[in-house]
């Protein structure tokens, strides 16, 4: 490769970042309700902003004015990448689903047959994809523990209730189907003692992952009633805890500005110091989400911390599907000391129909990015789907004895035999998830079919 193909950011040092200038932005956010509120959209015609009226209906909508005016670049809209990623679009609808609201929004249909409508359309939309209800869900004492899923030996996931909204949604994401209002400490607390049976009776899960919605929405004092109880000595089992969490990008003022932001970097040294290893996963898609001084200050305080932060997020149509994109975006993390960790496939739900990729044109990107990257920046496991079996890893197209075929490896699963087995696809140029694979050199089933 070229060297020319290299390419490199400068960040702006540290110091370009005014804490002042910053000082008084209070958290302001926009729903389907308010869409005719935000200033931006007026440049927009009428019969977008009904489109988006529509399509909000039925799809989350929320968004916040740091979003609003500080990551989207509105000569670029509706092309821009994280217009895409907030706003409702007309095409994330199905043509006959979108028709049926528009004409029900259009007759002023009576507000409970609108509701039962946009609830059946919700209902076709996968909204709990890979069996996320029925499957995975723990025992404990002959008793199902709540907000805890455990699918993989060595991680538990843990979904506090006051942590399922984020700061903004984003378009492709379907988890609204949990997120609820905010929750008391009584709850937290209830809660914090349901996970420590739990973990206690499981000496062999190493690594707590909180997540959501978003567990950074959370004031400092509700997630410190969940966390600090992990650092005493009878959880010596747990070694990583991990928060997903997008509020790098959609607010970074949660840990330079907010009130309890100092509290909160607080706890993650804490963490540090009673020898676990904190990481942030942060959801990154676009290479804009990083450019605000905001944002890396936020990103330079929790790397203050010792905490490490890894990045993953979907390949997404429309936003992101460009291997020139992953390679910038992939490149300034590194350069500002985020760890690249997963390329995820979009999810069978939701808007999926629009934003999905073919698996081959996703591993074609992927290769492409990482060519023009290097080894530091080619951490990123993926393209990765997150089924039922486990985490399935496009490794390319290949041929084997004269087959062309799509070669795959399980890089978690449910059975911790299956971890790292490779295993082939029959070629399929037009497949967007795993069950639309079928075993190559005429084998009956895959593996992990059995
Ligand atoms: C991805 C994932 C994990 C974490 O897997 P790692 O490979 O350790 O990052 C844990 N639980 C579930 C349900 C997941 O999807
Ligand atoms: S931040 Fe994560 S959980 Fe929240 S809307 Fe986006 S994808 Fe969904």
């Amino acid at each position: 490769m070229s060297k020319s193909n290299i390419i490199a950011i400068a960040s702006p040092p540290a110091s370009e970042f005014d804490a002042d200038a910053v000082r008084h932005q209070r958290f302001k956010v926009y729903t389907a309700k308010q869409l005719d509120q935000i200033p931006q959209l007026q440049q927009l015609s009428a019969e977008r902003r009904f489109e988006m009226q529509v399509v909000a209906s039925v799809l989350p909508f929320r968004v916040n004015q740091y979003v609003i005016d500080e990551l989207i670049n509105w000569q670029q809209v509706p092309a821009d990448p994280i217009f895409q990623l907030t706003f409702p679009q007309r095409g994330m609808l199905k043509p006959e689903h979108y028709d049926r609201v528009a004409e029900a929004m259009r007759n002023e249909l009576p507000a409970a047959e609108l509701k039962a409508l946009i609830s059946d359309i919700r209902g076709e939309l996968n909204p709990h994809p890979a069996g996320q209800l029925e499957h995975n869900i723990p025992m404990l004492d002959g008793e199902v523990v709540e907000g805890l899923q455990h699918k993989y030996r060595e991680t538990v996931l843990f979904f506090p209730s006051s942590g399922q909204v984020c700061h903004s949604y984003c378009t492709f994401c379907f988890r609204w189907a949990q997120f609820v209002g905010d929750k008391d400490l009584k709850i937290a607390a209830r809660e914090s003692n349901q996970l420590q049976d739990y973990l206690r009776a499981h000496p062999e899960v190493t690594d707590v992952l909180v997540t959501g919605g978003d567990p950074l929405v959370m004031k400092t004092r509700n997630l410190r009633a969940y966390l600090e109880p992990l650092l005493s000595e009878e959880f010596d089992h747990i070694r990583t805890i991990r928060i997903g969490s997008k509020a790098l990008t959609f607010w970074p003022q949660r840990v330079v500005t907010d009130d309890d932001a100092e509290d909160l970097l607080a706890l993650f040294r804490e963490i540090q110091a009673a020898g676990k290893h904190l990481a942030l996963m942060a959801h990154y898609n676009h290479w804009q989400e990083l450019e605000p001084a905001i944002a890396r200050e936020a990103i330079r305080r929790i790397r203050d911390t010792g905490a490490q932060i890894r990045a993953q997020g979907p390949l997404l149509a429309h936003i992101n599907d460009d291997a020139k994109v992953w390679a910038r975006l992939w490149q300034t993390q590194v350069e500002l000391g985020i760890i690249p960790y997963y390329m995820f496939v979009e999810r069978d739900t939701g808007a999926r129909h629009y934003f999905e990729v073919p698996l081959v044109k996703a591993w074609q990107i992927y290769r492409d990015a990482m060519q023009q990257v290097s080894g530091i920046a080619r951490t990123a496991r993926g393209p990765s789907m997150s089924s039922h079996p486990g985490k399935v890893e496009i490794q390319g197209v290949t041929e084997i004895n004269g087959e062309k075929v799509i070669a795959l490896r399980m890089i978690q699963g449910r059975n911790p035999d299956w971890v790292q087995r490779p295993f082939f696809a029959k070629y399929n140029e037009d497949a967007t998830w795993l069950n639309h694979l079928e075993p190559a050199f005429g084998e009956e089933r895959f593996f992990f079919d059995d």
